[in-house]
């Protein structure tokens, strides 16, 4: 859309401002903490084990010597813990090695013993045997570890969190737009629903041409707004219509509008949302969104680039991956049109490619309708330029239709894009409204890319340019049915070093003549570069590539070949697309071959006798364009003269019988 266009263009971060300058929460984050508490707790937590002593030396060295403060008899760990006074810590070498000192609370020491009963019968004695033992405090006490218990628990713990961490990231891939995300809901069908709380600001106005097409639509709208009227007199409301055109032709936005306009629930997904990982989860996505669809009838399901899924069944066998996408597809015809009715619900597709889709599911029942949604005609293109020029601020030169003349073959993205572009160029050029120059010039750098006058070109080869480009445009010039001249340039654009700019012509059939006459002035700059330096280069490459395609479809395609006769070996239904065999012999492929080469040499030849005949004006042409870089049809009257025939006015005379 050009308003998001513009949006997306216009919008840029707001400079010193404070959005976006808080952080954010991120899940990685309570990863970091915990890491830091476990390093931390082991590192703090970390108890400077107690050095083992017999009891022996416990009761000589330590009790008899008045050393010990306490004693903790672990019940359970079959030890008893011992206790220095503070003072006495120093005397003991072993223990300041271990990095005990007076301000260490213990146990420093520990004594193990066989049973219970017999060590507290030891102690006793041992007391009453030295008194200078003094007072010391017995107490008992678990052994009971929180370090070990950490330690024990941690992997466990660890494993669980990873494993939840990852499940909820699958899950959010996976089943997020559904709301609320989660494992579980992976077979949720993820359709948006939009319904008269959504706020959808477009309607049909919004979108431009295409009359038939938006009767069409709007008719399903009436009719779910009032069934009544049509189901009186017995008709059934559709179940489906699909949506087929080239790319950018306003499909998506045709069902944005019914949206908009319908007052009945809206779910919207893309083909490609049914498709995921996991085995099954396409037919359960299917089955969800029907069930949800038939909760909320009357009411419209619409599914973007239907082809993801719909593409015919059984084609490309070797792949197993088909499998999925297969399971998908027959759940969807099932749902379509199955045994259960699911009145008062229209599914809406669109498309760029009908012919590759299952016939089960065009069939009348499933998708009663193909709404053809073609590239916009003259009227069509104004229609569309309005809509997407009303945001701009505009001078007083601009001429709807006149814009419209300069894009034929432009889809309504298109369009809308230039729209765009000529405002930013204008913005560029410190305009205060955009002009007709700045839409020509945003025309194109779309068509042409951008220009590349800094571009490194060497004198020879700008000559060699310039006498190729005037090639192409004396040569298109002097032949009847070529496309009308634009301009011709050799400034580099993208690619391309230079460039002959033709108005085609909206043609709804192409005779052979016609196509004969592009085939050479598409020729014309290689035979110029051979007439006139005597050598060939490579510029050509894409001219050639051109007439051979062209060459090629004339012959079988087409069959405009007297040898090859009325066939036409072109597969519309795209099932040739994976088959490695060809629909004709050797011989005939054979034959092909030669009749393209003899249609471009012959074409070749009548170009060059073409050029040869008219040298002395390709020269002038060519030396006016290395002088201005850019001429237009106007220097080329001048040079060559009027053309004798009149554009758009090629009528074909009816042969009398
Ligand atoms: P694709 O098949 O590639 O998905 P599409 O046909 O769905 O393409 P859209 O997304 O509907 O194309 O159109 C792209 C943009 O082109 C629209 O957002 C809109 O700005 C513009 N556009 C296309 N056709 C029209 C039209 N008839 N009127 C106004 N704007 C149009």
């Amino acid at each position: 859309m050009a308003e998001n266009n513009k949006k997306d263009s216009f919008n840029f971060p707001p400079v010193g401002g404070k959005n976006n300058r808080n952080p954010k929460f991120s899940s990685y984050w309570s990863f970091i903490v915990i890491a830091a508490f476990i390093i931390g707790f082991q590192f703090f937590s970390m108890p400077s084990n107690p050095e083992r002593i017999s009891w022996q030396k416990f009761k000589t060295d330590l009790l008899a010597k008045g050393e010990v403060k306490d004693i903790f008899i672990v019940k359970n760990g079959g030890k008893a813990e011992i206790v220095l006074k503070p003072e006495k810590i120093e005397g003991h070498s072993e223990l300041v090695a271990k990095g005990f000192n007076q301000k260490s609370t213990g146990p420093q020491y520990y004594v193990p013993f066989g049973t219970l009963e017999q060590f507290e019968k030891n102690l006793q004695e041992a007391q009453k045997e030295y008194p200078e033992a003094g007072d010391v405090v017995i107490d008992y006490k678990d052994d009971f570890n929180w370090g070990e218990i950490i330690m024990y628990f941690l992997p466990i713990a660890l494993f669980v969190g990873i494993w939840i961490f990852f499940m909820r990231r699958m899950s959010k891939g996976a089943g997020g737009g559904g709301g609320g995300g989660g494992i579980f809901n992976v077979g949720k069908s993820k359709a948006k629903l939009f319904d008269k709380e959504s706020n959808i600001k477009i309607t049909f106005k919004d979108v431009a041409g295409l009359a038939e097409a938006k009767q069409e639509v709007e008719e399903i709208v009436s009719f779910l707004k009032s069934p009544d009227k049509y189901t009186k007199l017995g008709g059934k409301i559709p179940k489906g219509a699909l949506l087929v055109g080239p790319p950018g032709t306003g499909k998506t936005l045709m069902a944005k509008a019914m949206a908009g306009e319908a007052n009945v629930p809206f779910f919207s997904m893309s083909g490609s949302d049914f498709v995921e990982m996991f085995v099954g989860v396409g037919a359960s996505r299917v089955r969800d969104l029907f069930k949800q669809a038939k909760e909320k009838a009357p009411c419209i399901i619409f599914i973007d680039e239907i082809d993801a899924i719909g593409r015919a069944r059984g084609r490309n066998p070797n792949m197993g991956a088909n499998d999925e996408r297969e399971n998908t597809l027959n759940q969807l015809l099932t749902e379509m049109d199955g045994f259960e009715t699911n009145s008062g619900v229209i599914i809406l597709a669109a498309t760029n490619r009908a012919d590759i889709l299952d016939s089960a599911l065009l069939r009348a029942g499933r998708f009663d309708r193909q709404i053809y949604v073609d590239l916009p005609e003259l009227k069509d293109r104004e229609e569309i330029f309005k809509v997407h020029l009303k945001p701009l601020k505009l001078a007083e030169d601009i001429d709807y239709s006149f814009l419209a003349k300069q894009t034929p073959g432009f889809s309504g993205a298109d369009i809308a894009n230039v729209a765009n572009e000529a405002a930013l160029i204008a913005a560029r050029r410190n305009k205060q409204a955009v002009d007709k120059q700045d839409f020509l010039d945003s025309i194109d750098r779309i068509v042409g890319g951008l220009e590349n006058r800094s571009k490194v070109i060497k004198p020879s080869e700008k000559k060699t340019i310039a006498y190729h480009e005037a090639g192409h445009a004396t040569v298109s010039w002097l032949v009847q049915h070529a496309h009308p001249l634009l301009k011709v340039t050799i400034v580099p654009r993208g690619k391309a070093l230079g460039a002959a700019w033709y108005l085609p012509q909206e043609r709804q059939i192409t005779t052979k003549e016609q196509l004969l006459d592009q085939m050479c002035s598409v020729l014309g700059g290689r035979a110029a570069e051979e007439i006139v330096f005597g050598q060939i280069s490579t510029g050509a490459q894409n001219d050639l590539e051109r007439a051979t395609k062209q060459a090629y479809a004339m012959v079988a395609i087409y069959g405009m070949s007297e040898k090859i006769g009325m066939l036409s070996y072109y597969d519309s239904t795209g099932q040739s697309d994976y088959s490695f065999t060809k629909p004709y012999s050797e011989k005939t492929a054979e034959l092909i071959d030669a009749e393209v080469k003899a249609m471009v040499s012959a074409a070749y030849e009548r170009t060059k006798q073409i050029l040869s005949e008219h040298r002395e004006q390709h020269r002038q042409v060519a030396e006016l364009l290395i002088e201005r870089e850019v001429i237009f049809s106007d220097d080329l009257e001048n040079i060559l003269g009027k053309r004798p025939w009149k554009d758009e006015e090629e009528e074909i005379q009816p042969q009398e019988l």
